[in-house]
């Protein structure tokens, strides 16, 4: 097993669900290895996604419930907060236990995403990992802080794709703040941060784009896969068109999700065509202010999710979303206005589709 993943494991879900069985195999494999999490000496030996459990029926098949007041009152629940934190993303993922994974932080311009966070841990939330789609600041921001809440230990905490930026002041200092905590995403990294839940990188780079502009950046994006029961969530981080291609032709049978995170806030260099066949979802989520420099979310991808017939939700008209799952049905609610908001400041002049 990869030492990062081990050290995720050992640092999260074995304390959680120990003695069940699945813990039980975990630890007669790994030996004494969780007693150090994030120790040099790990072994690598087993192979990804070892220990993981399976996910029971098909993803992305949940059903869509009016309010969560229909999920199920004694089945556990995940729940996903995409924050309203202007132009950027930033999203919280919480276990069925209250421990949590944030997932990129927004700008942090308002700071309505430490305020999130804060809040949430006041009402008993554990931050316990952070993950970083890619080394752009209207991502990585709100991490620098989220990463106070974290445990203070030094196990596999904190993840991105990997792609340093030395010349980056505020990158830096996110990777400052994580310290010892932070590892690099490998592709088909599975993370195992609660039993029921699968977490897999479909996406990360291995430098195939052009990497000195903000498109190259964008396609570093580690793309998501979240699936919880027959519920699925595919974040798609800044991915463009390139990214998504290659995603797609790798697995374009298996991309199924109920909601879709849009890349690179609703840009029309992202959200192809194909890639929205396949992944089917009923829902898609878009993080975005109103106004922004760059005319997201632009009218092409209005128009084929429209076209798609699917239902989309945006921060800047519908405020903070939550997503919450019991597994079999899943319900969207959002702080303000109404779903589908066609509303978009312009075409954009290169849209790019597949
Ligand atoms: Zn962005």
């Amino acid at each position: 097993m990869n030492q990062s993943l081990a050290a995720a494991f050992c640092a999260g879900a074995t304390r959680r669900i120990f003695p069940s069985l699945y813990a039980l195999f975990f630890l007669l494999l790994t030996g004494p290895a969780c007693g150090g999490a994030g120790s040099a000496d790990l072994p690598d030996a087993m192979p990804r996604n070892a220990g993981i459990p399976p996910v029971e029926g098909p993803p992305g098949t949940a059903q869509l419930v009016g309010s969560a007041a229909e999920l199920s009152p004694t089945a556990e629940h995940l729940q996903l907060t995409l924050v309203d934190v202007g132009q950027g993303d930033g999203m919280v993922l919480t276990f069925p236990d209250g421990t949590a994974a944030a997932i990129d932080g927004g700008p942090d311009r308002f700071a309505a995403y430490r305020d999130f966070i804060s809040a949430a841990v006041k009402g008993g939330m554990r931050l316990e990992t952070v993950l970083l789609s890619h080394g752009h600041s209207d991502h990585y921001t709100g991490l620098t802080t989220a990463i106070d809440w974290l445990p203070k230990d030094c196990g596999a905490r904190v993840f991105d794709p990997g792609y340093d930026r030395p010349d980056v002041p505020g990158y830096q200092s996110f990777k400052g703040a994580a310290g010892c905590r932070y590892r690099a995403f490998g592709k088909g990294m599975s993370l195992a941060l609660y039993p029921s839940v699968r977490i897999e990188v479909l996406s990360v780079t291995d430098m195939p784009f052009p990497m000195a502009d903000s498109t190259g950046i964008n396609n570093t994006s580690a793309i998501t896969y979240v699936r919880f029961g027959r519920f699925a969530l595919l974040l798609m981080g800044d991915a463009e068109t390139e990214a998504e291609r290659s995603l797609w032709n790798a697995r374009k049978d298996s991309l199924r999700a109920n909601v879709l995170k849009l890349g690179h806030h609703g840009s029309c260099n992202a959200s192809a065509t194909s890639l929205l066949g396949s992944v089917a979802a009923d829902y898609a989520l878009i993080g975005v202010a109103r106004p922004n420099d760059f005319g997201h979310p632009h009218c092409q991808t209005i128009n084929k999710l429209q076209a798609r017939g699917m239902h989309w939700l945006r921060t800047d008209s519908n405020g903070t979303i939550t997503v919450e799952t019991d597994g079999e049905k899943y319900a969207v609610r959002f702080a303000m206005g109404s779903p589908d908001d066609t509303r978009c400041p312009r075409p954009c002049s290169s849209a790019v589709d597949f």
